[in-house]
């Protein structure tokens, strides 16, 4: 079994996560193994290819976030392969466009299912075979911040230190089938599917790390969520302002946070790497 310290991106054969693939590969060291996964195999190699082209090795698995047996297979993939993993970035997500056709109970059936519940059972697939001082990456955005959601009750409720995992799937699988319905916006939801399921994301890291802290038989995870800035990709339709090697920045520097730090801990990081109040 390897003894190698091993870095997994999901959603990395294009855009943000291609560029932190890209990063992790000269950043990480000699001893790293650099998994970039995608749920096209056929789009992944050509990812990958083109970062040979620069010199960069990284290696290859197949992994669809919104695929229960594709992710069992990486996870025993992984433990078979390497015995447990260092880095998780979970960096896979979809929006839908503006001018989207598809009904909003559709958007939101989709994007929730997809960009909430897929990093979630990422998390927990993959959480178990963490080691000590790995370090974890949600992938959020701006549009994940709290003041996003217009209802100061549903505000209070999100934000309690007792929230549990099980209140928050109750909460995305309640603005579903509210969304259905057009009943969303009366519950204090957003009227942005995008939106609820990066606030799910970023309330969901908060109660990962209190998991993680109380775990004993691991030390010092950590696990971050990043607004990793405005980036021109496939997902902005090229409008975003930072290119991708900017928007890759901030969730590098939290896959790389050196063992036993203090801070940034469970917080909410914006791509200039400051820390925002969630
Ligand atoms: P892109 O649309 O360019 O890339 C998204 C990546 O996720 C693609 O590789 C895509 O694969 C992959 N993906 C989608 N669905 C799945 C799935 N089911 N399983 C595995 N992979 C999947 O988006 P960005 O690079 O812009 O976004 C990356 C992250 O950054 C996302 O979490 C996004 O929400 C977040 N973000 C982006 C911002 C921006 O300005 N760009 C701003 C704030 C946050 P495929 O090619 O197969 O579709």
């Amino acid at each position: 079994m390897s003894t190698s310290r091993i870095f997994v991106v999901t959603g990395s054969n294009k855009g943000i996560g291609y560029g932190i693939v890209k990063a992790l590969c000269k950043e990480a060291g000699n001893d790293a193994v650099v998994y970039l996964t995608a749920r096209s195999v056929e789009r992944g190699n050509e990812a990958v290819k083109a970062l040979n082209k620069l010199g960069l090795k990284p290696a290859f698995h197949p992994l669809d976030v919104d695929d229960a047996s594709s992710i069992e297979t990486f996870a025993n993939f992984l433990k078979k392969e390497h015995g447990g993993l260092d880095v998780l970035v979970n960096n896979a997500a979809m929006a839908f466009k503006n001018a989207a056709t598809e009904s909003m109970a559709v958007q939101a059936k989709e994007t929730i299912r997809v960009n909430y519940f897929g990093l979630q059972a990422v998390c927990r697939a993959l959480f178990p075979l963490l080691r000590s001082h790995a370090r974890v990456v949600n992938v959020s955005s701006c549009v994940g911040h709290l003041s996003k959601v217009p209802g100061e009750q549903l505000r209070s409720t999100l934000a309690s230190p007792d929230l549990t995992e099980q209140q928050l799937d109750d909460l995305m699988t309640g603005f579903v089938k509210a969304a259905g319905d057009g009943s969303h916006e009366a519950l204090g939801w957003q009227n942005s599917t995008y939106s609820v399921s990066k606030v799910g994301v970023s309330a969901l890291t908060r109660i990962q790390q209190k998991q993680l802290d109380a775990d004993t038989t691991r030390e010092d995870i950590v696990i971050n969520h990043v607004h990793p800035g405005y980036v021109d990709t496939d997902m902005t339709s090229h409008k975003g302002t930072l290119t991708i090697e900017a928007g890759a920045a901030a969730p590098t520097y939290l896959a790389l946070l050196p063992p036993n730090c203090s801070s940034p801990r469970g917080e909410y990081v914006w791509h200039d790497k400051r820390l925002v109040d969630w």
